[in-house]
């Protein structure tokens, strides 16, 4: 598997902000969505590429109802959803999709996505009302459809809870990254873990997570806490710019996942400064012409980059998200490794995040509802041959998020990652043949993903109504096979 996961080519900047113009085509995934591919692909068992239903403009929610239920009882009974289940039947029908409650569904429609109250469990017994809630259903699914399962944070249940609760609600996450390997044709299934009993943020979590804003995303997990600050009332009214009047700074944004990032953000209704090295300029203002941003020479290594980053920040009138995603590689086996290479990946990948976000705290130049993204890898989380550099980075950046989420939620603001896993940009076209294959296949949705499915992470966690997502590492890798 040496390799399976991206490195740097330190290939020149790609022609788009998408950074995926140069991507090499993914044969397979054309053969396997071909007529002849449909018929042959399912019996043999081989991976299934579907295509993935991305968010477009006027997409609605999910490709058809929603249901809505709570766990079945073994025999039947009532099935219907608990206080989570019926918070986030609102939700659902107040994004505009139609919310099909239990005992309205006659078992003809395909559905566009199913929401499982499992809230209830309070003993491993109980679990088996998952098998009625969904087994039926499975087969119901659209191409697409998106699954979530509602849980109880196992952390931080109500006082009181049991250990059988404690269990019941654990095992969740078995069975969600489990069903999330069966469903196949597009579909992802998530679990989202509620806190103390209360569903604030579930909103919009479910507007992302039964959203083509997820394609990507599957067999996760997602903990909404107590929020950091208010969480908007008036977010359905943005419609599909949220981001409207915030100011946004992302990081190595003349190409790849950060021009993408920049674009999206842009696109979702902010300002937008795109900040890259000086041997990127042109590129870099190519770019954010491209995008309708404003470049901003920076390397985020320099010893004047947190005061220029201030004075930057003050020139826009502070900022409202910032996105630490310029990355570097150096990828050697430790062995060969040599010291100034392995500190130039720490200090470019989580060395200057962590500089320049204590910097804007300490200076109060992040907004309240201000938002911090990282950027993380899957070799952060599962190790890569040849990557000790880049995946202790990496790794390092999840510890970015852990240690400052709290202290930005002081100020209400968050501090969240991104890990992904397979992208497909030009750094992918340097990873050997049969590698990039592996790369792309060994995961649930069997192909890798475009700069835009790391993009809309990032956006999501961007958002005001991601005010209870905080101190999270989300992994946008269609539920690749490596790591945990
Ligand atoms: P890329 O190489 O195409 O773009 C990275 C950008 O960061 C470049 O424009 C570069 O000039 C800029 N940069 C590098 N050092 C900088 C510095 N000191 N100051 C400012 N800018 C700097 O890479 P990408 O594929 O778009 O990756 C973006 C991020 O996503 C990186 O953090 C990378 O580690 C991470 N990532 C990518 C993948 C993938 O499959 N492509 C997978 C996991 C994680």
């Amino acid at each position: 598997l040496r390799g399976v996961l991206p490195g740097r080519t330190g290939a020149a900047a790609s022609s788009g902000p998408s950074g995926d113009d140069d991507a090499p085509a993914d044969r397979y995934a054309d053969f396997a969505r071909s007529a002849l591919g449909r018929k042959v692909v399912p019996g043999l068992g081989l991976p299934d590429p579907a295509p993935l239903r991305r968010d477009a403009p006027g997409a609605p929610l999910a490709p058809g109802p929603v249901l809505v239920t709570g766990l079945v009882p073994v025999g039947g009974g009532d099935a219907a959803p608990r206080d989570a289940g019926a918070a986030a039947a609102a939700a659902v029908a107040a994004a505009g999709a139609r919310v099909l409650l239990p005992g309205d569904d006659d078992g003809t429609e395909r559905l566009g996505g199913v929401v499982v109250d499992a809230t209830a469990a309070r003993s491993p017994a109980d679990l088996v009302g998952l098998v009625g809630a969904l087994a039926p259903r499975l087969r119901r699914l659209a191409r697409g459809a998106h699954v979530v399962v509602l849980g109880l944070d196992p952390d931080r249940l109500p006082d009181g809870a049991d250990a059988a609760t404690r269990v019941a609600q654990r095992a969740l996450e078995g069975f969600t990254r489990s069903l999330g390997k069966e469903v196949g044709g597009g579909r992802t299934v998530q679990l989202v873990l509620l806190s103390g009993g209360g569903a604030a943020g579930l909103g919009g979590a479910l507007r992302f997570l039964l959203s083509g804003r997820s394609a990507f995303v599957s067999g996760q997990v997602v903990r909404l806490a107590d929020p950091v600050g208010d969480l908007p009332d008036d977010d359905l009214a943005r419609g599909s710019r949220p981001l409207e009047g915030r100011t946004a700074l992302v990081t190595g944004a003349a190409r790849g996942i950060g021009a993408a990032t920049a674009q999206l953000l842009a696109a979702r209704g902010a300002r937008v400064v795109l900040a890259d090295v000086p041997a990127a300029a042109d590129v870099l203002a190519a770019t954010a012409r491209e995008v309708g941003g404003e470049p901003f020479v920076l390397d985020v290594t320099s010893d004047l980059a947190p005061d220029r980053l201030g004075e930057r920040a003050d020139a826009v009138g502070g900022l409202d998200v910032v996105v630490h995603n310029a990355g570097i590689t150096r990828d050697r086996r430790l062995r060969n490794m040599r010291p100034d290479a392995f500190a130039s990946v720490l200090e470019v990948n989580v060395a200057a995040p962590l500089r320049l976000t204590e910097h804007l705290l300490a200076t109060g130049r992040l907004h309240r509802g201000g938002r911090v993204v990282g950027v993380s890898s899957l070799a952060g989380i599962a190790g890569n041959d040849g990557q000790t550099s880049y995946a202790a980075s990496k790794a390092g950046v999840i510890g970015l998020v852990d240690a400052l989420a709290p202290r930005a939620a002081e100020v209400g603001a968050t501090v969240n990652a991104v890990a992904p896993g397979f992208v497909e940009t030009r750094m992918t076209a340097a990873v050997p043949a049969l590698n990039r294959q592996l790369g792309r296949r060994l995961s649930s949705l069997g192909q890798g993903g475009l700069p835009v499915d790391v993009a809309e992470v990032v956006a999501w966690f961007a958002e005001p109504a991601s005010a209870a997502v905080n101190g999270q590492v989300l992994r946008v890798c269609g539920q690749n096979l490596l790591g945990a």
